[in-house]
Parts: C-alpha cells; structure tokens; sequence
C-alpha cells in the first residue's frame, strides 16, 4: 500500500519537514517539534487541510 507523507510546519520556529502519517500522533494529540521543542496540538502542525485530511484519514477520524 502506498504511503503519502505529509508537509509539517511549524508555527513557532517555521520549520518546515515531511513525516509518515504513521509515526504521527492523532490530530488532537500534542505534538512536539523536534527543531525548537515547541509542543502543540498535532493538527496545528499539518501545513494545509489536505495535510491534515490525509492526517485524519489515516487515525479513521
Ligand atoms: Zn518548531
């Protein structure tokens, strides 16, 4: 099965990368950025809605 990776932003230091929806936690779960620490919600860290789509899709939410 093929895996789509999703864009990651962060808002807190701008850094931008690509993670496999598989090693993510839930949306609604905190999040951690691993470039400034910053711990927020994991959705906010998906860059557009079809990031968080893909997101959602993937935890059945
Ligand atoms: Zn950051």
């Amino acid at each position: 099965m093929q895996q789509a990776w999703i864009q990651l932003q962060c808002s807190a230091c701008d850094e931008g990368w690509e993670a496999n929806p598989a090693q993510l936690p839930e949306p609604k779960r905190d999040f951690t950025c691993k470039h400034c620490g910053t711990t927020r919600r994991m959705a906010e860290f998906a860059q557009t809605q079809t990031d968080l789509r893909i997101l959602k899709e993937f935890h059945g939410a």
